[in-house]
């Protein structure tokens, strides 16, 4: 920031079919953005709710609006905006940021909103179809609310465009390719943090190649070299690459014809089973949720742990071979931060690499995980995509007041 950039809050907008999540930060010139409250509200339609905490944790608000009140992403918008404004006066926000999830080929860094962009936005809907309209809808209505304030759209695929154009291709006719179908990436965001994180907290792999494992309810697997994206498992959608919560991972496309042609599932069917209905909850036929499956002692429930973690260990064997050799494991997001069974499982499939874990520091969180002088060292870094975009629309406000 400038000197000439005033202080001020900074909101960050996350928003998804049915919650909104968001996060407000302090930013002061020439200082660390620092985390002020994070808040989510969901449960759209049906009984609305809006819970707020300090950065410490404390809860500052939880409230259950009428259905009726809150039933989209823009009235969602609308009620944070107006809670942040009565509660946090002291601070005026200066700038707003959302995670845009798809920035197709054309969006490789953050921009600002002004007119003409959020029709581009728009257009991308059709490649992110679940998740692109209600980023476009919390733009839209804080734009709506607030005209004054300068929105930043951070997107998801953008930290991949520095991907060599082989990595993004599909063995298609080219003339798909040139209509869009190619592959993007996605959890951006993180796996941009994460890389500029990588100088203070592990330095000796920030110039190094790495793979950082994004395992959430979404998972995917990133390549790094000297902290720039040259590949990762996510292709043309949220679906391709490792298993997830609900989302199957990889499947012979043979499959998905099959099952249209000759079991009579509709296209709706189809999306419903990739994205809902598929991944750690399909196998297990209990869950999606981690945490819950490694409480469970059934069969199923170990299959489907079993068969999420080899499919990582999978995609780490294709990655290290795109780089060409591995300096460093990085685990981040729910699963990844906070399951050290599952990095020790996954690990232990790596030793191969040359990656052996520390069960002492595995076990106390990290960040270094890994044996000393081990040939790979393994890391547990948490993400922070709130800051990401905070700190991108920081950048975007400066360039404009420097
Ligand atoms: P999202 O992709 O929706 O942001 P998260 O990054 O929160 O999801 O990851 C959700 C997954 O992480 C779930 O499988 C959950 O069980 C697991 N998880 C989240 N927090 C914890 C925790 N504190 N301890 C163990 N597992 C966790």
């Amino acid at each position: 920031m400038t000197s000439r950039q005033r202080p001020g809050a900074l909101l960050v907008f996350n928003a998804g079919s049915s919650s909104l999540k968001f996060a407000v930060f302090h930013a002061e010139p020439d200082k660390d953005l620092q985390a002020r409250v994070r808040g989510q509200m969901d449960q759209f339609g049906v009984a609305p709710r809006l819970r707020v905490r300090d950065c410490a944790g404390t809860l500052l608000a939880d409230t259950i609006f009428p259905a009726t009140e809150v039933t989209h992403t823009g009235e969602a918008v609308r009620h944070c905006a107006d809670w942040l404004a009565a509660h946090l006066a002291e601070e005026p926000v200066i700038g707003v940021g959302h995670r845009v999830v798809h920035g197709g080929a054309e969006f490789s860094v953050p921009v600002r909103v002004e007119p003409g962009a959020l029709e581009r936005i728009e257009a991308l809907v059709p490649l992110a179809p679940l998740h692109q309209p209600f980023n476009v809808a919390g733009i839209r209505a804080m734009a709506a609310g607030r005209p004054d304030l300068p929105q930043v759209a951070c997107f998801d695929t953008a930290f991949h465009r520095t991907h060599p154009d082989l990595a993004d291709r599909y063995a298609l006719p080219r003339r798909f390719h040139e209509l869009g179908m190619r592959r993007y990436g996605f959890h951006g965001l993180s796996y941009e943090y994460i890389a500029s994180v990588l100088p203070r907290v592990a330095p000796e792999l920030a110039a190094g190649k790495v793979i950082v494992a994004h395992l959430g309810n979404g998972a995917s697997l990133c390549a790094l070299e000297a902290g720039r994206s040259v590949d990762s498992t996510m292709g043309f959608s949220t679906l391709d690459g490792l298993c997830m919560g609900t989302r199957a991972g990889s499947l012979d496309p043979g499959l998905l014809l099959h099952l249209l042609n000759h079991r009579g599932m509709s296209a709706a069917e189809l999306e419903r089973l990739l994205y809902h209905e598929s991944g750690l909850l399909g196998l297990s036929g209990q869950t999606g949720d981690m945490r819950r499956l490694l409480a469970s002692g059934e069969p199923e429930a170990r299959l489907a742990v079993d068969y999420f973690v080899w499919r990582i260990v999978k995609e780490i064997g294709a990655l290290a071979a795109v780089l060409g050799g591995v300096d460093g494991l990085v685990f981040t997001a729910g699963i990844g931060e906070n399951q050290p069974g599952i990095r020790a499982r996954v690990v232990a499939g790596c030793g191969w690499l040359g990656a052996e874990l520390e069960d002492q520091a595995n076990a106390a969180g990290g960040p270094c995980i890994s044996k000393p002088g081990a040939r790979v060292s393994v890391w547990a870094i948490p993400t922070n995509e709130e800051e990401m975009i905070a700190r991108h629309v920081r950048r975007v406000l400066e360039a404009r007041t420097g």
